[in-house]
């Protein structure tokens, strides 16, 4: 009656235990990830521009399953050990000697293990770092599907990533050569503990010191004791293994952020919109400045293009308005305030960017017109896509506002992404706009319609233009030339064009007399 009681209890307890622990277990998981991921999201733009997302997507699922298989382990752990030691002590009374000899033989694992489970850690490691390699070769790939194709480099791909492959193949046999060697020596041990005690046992029961009944009891304490610390090790193994895979993924949380907000943030909400450049210094690498000595004020309501060669330094200065990078010489601020003074979320939501090459996600028109909006309504994104001179477009197609625009917004064309944009950002009405024009030739009525959409919404606000045409050139009420770094010019385009040798003047040859084309 009292065994079928424990049995029926032991059955009940058991799913009160494995609830009680998922229970724990699943929400801490989620709340890992959610605090990994934002974690990674508010690291810093210079983190972004180097990390690899296929590299941080498979840490990122090692990981997670990893803190799964590892929060198990431990549970089933807990209970071994539980279970191991209650085993030991009864042996105790059975047999002290016994006892003895079975825990010297836990030791030796125990010690064994040490050993190997350090060197399966290393390897696992070092298999985690090609695994990496090949997630990332797989990602980019999928990313620039179109340079594959427009250069028919299917083939050389895939030999590339056969040659990652080889690596990533050598690193997964030195791994599952240090598993398998934890499991052949934590076997080996076991069978060489049974034939010890056996050989004790023999001995005893020849000289008399044991009966056959001892023999009995002790055999079947110890058919039960081996194989328990063979699980007992086999889950430590296990645990070895989903600690490097989850090393990694906790190790993101060390990266440091680098553009921090001031512990006490000026507010920067209503702001009229003049910026001061005071003498900036900015470099990305150590010794290279890409900017220097920048001073420049934008009064509230300007608008200013910057023009000058590629890599003159021009979105550079828009990244740093935007505190992506902080200057290591001068200062910025809106309004007298130091930008540093301010919340970056703050900063950047006075301000309106329009890329060059917007990038849109995967979800209908209206999510991404509505986008920066906590709570867009369809008559505001209807409002804001007929600033922007895509109302009509949206209009022509078969679900209108619920068509989707595919991965990045491949499906629509480059001007319609950038008047995708440009509504975008009336939706959110910032009083500083930073407009990166779109380098590519678009047709003329596109050109138009963005031009339009533009100037429309640029009334009264201060306007940055990283400027390529003519057309908008003309319009800014000051242009300021750029050169490797430096404001070498500014003026109106009047004033600029009449100075003899001027770079301006020279830009503007080289685009009107077709020498180059933009
Ligand atoms: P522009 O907009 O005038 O074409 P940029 O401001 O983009 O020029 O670039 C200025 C210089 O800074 C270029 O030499 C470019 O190679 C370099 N640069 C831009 N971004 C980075 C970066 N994230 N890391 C290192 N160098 C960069």
């Amino acid at each position: 009656g009292l065994f079928v009681l424990v049995v029926f209890i032991s059955s009940i307890l058991d799913p009160i235990t494995w609830w009680t622990f998922d229970k724990y277990i699943i929400a801490s998981m989620r709340d890992a990830r959610a605090f990994i991921f934002k974690y990674v999201q508010d690291l810093d733009f210079a983190f972004h521009t180097e990390k690899s997302t296929g590299a941080l997507i498979s840490a990122f699922k090692r990981g997670d399953s990893a803190f799964w298989s590892i929060s198990n382990e431990l549970q089933e752990i807990l209970l071994l050990v539980i279970n191991y030691v209650v085993l030991l002590i009864s042996f105790w009374f059975i047999s002290p000697r016994y006892a003895v000899a079975a825990f010297v033989f836990f030791v030796i694992n125990l010690l064994s293990m040490k050993f190997l489970v350090s060197l399966n850690i290393e390897k696992r490691t070092a298999f985690n770092e090609e695994e990496d390699r090949v997630s990332s070769h797989i990602t980019d790939n999928l990313i620039n599907y179109d340079t594959v194709k427009f250069f028919a480099k299917e083939e050389r791909e895939h030999v590339s990533l056969m040659e990652k492959f080889s690596v990533w193949e050598k690193a997964l046999w030195g791994y599952s050569y240090s598993w398998r060697t934890i499991e052949f020596v934590t076997t080996f041990n076991t069978i060489l503990g049974y034939v010890v005690m056996l050989s004790l046992m023999y001995f005893d029961i020849k000289a008399g010191r044991i009966t056959i009944g001892d023999f009995v009891v002790v055999i079947g304490f110890l058919n039960s004791y081996f194989p328990r610390l063979t699980r007992l090790l086999f889950r430590l193994r296990n645990i070895a293994k989903s600690y490097s895979d989850i090393e990694r993924y906790f190790d993101l949380l060390d990266e440091d952020i680098q553009i921090k907000d001031p512990i006490e943030p000026v507010d920067i909400k209503n702001i009229t919109g003049e910026v001061v450049f005071k003498d900036v210094t900015f470099a990305y690498n150590k010794g290279n400045a890409v900017l220097k000595n920048i001073n420049l004020t934008i009064k509230p309501g300007e608008s200013v293009a910057l023009v000058g060669r590629s890599g003159s330094g021009k979105t550079t200065m828009t990244k740093l308005l935007l505190r992506f990078f902080d200057p290591q010489k001068g200062t910025i601020s809106i309004d007298g305030i130091d930008i540093k003074e301010a919340k970056k979320a703050e900063l950047r939501s006075v301000m309106g960017v329009v890329p060059q090459e917007p990038i849109m996600f995967n979800n209908t028109i209206e999510y991404n017109i509505g986008y920066g909006d906590d709570a867009p309504t369809r008559k505001k994104v209807t409002a804001a896509a007929q600033l922007a001179h895509l109302h009509d477009f949206i209009m022509t197609l078969p679900k209108k506002y619920k068509t989707t625009v595919g991965e990045r917004g491949i499906k629509l064309s480059g001007g319609q992404k950038q008047r995708l944009a440009i509504a975008r950002m009336m939706m959110v009405n910032p009083q500083i706009i930073i407009f990166d024009e779109a380098t590519s030739h678009l047709d003329s009525e596109s050109e138009q319609l963005i031009q339009s959409a533009f100037w429309d919404i640029s009334k009264e606000k201060t306007t940055i233009i990283i400027a390529h045409r003519l057309s908008t050139i003309q319009r800014a009420d000051r242009i300021i030339v750029l050169d490797e770094g430096e404001i070498v010019e500014e003026g109106t385009h009047e004033e600029l064009i009449k100075k003899k040798h001027g770079h301006y003047q020279m830009l503007w040859k080289l685009q009107t007399e077709g020498l180059i084309d933009r």
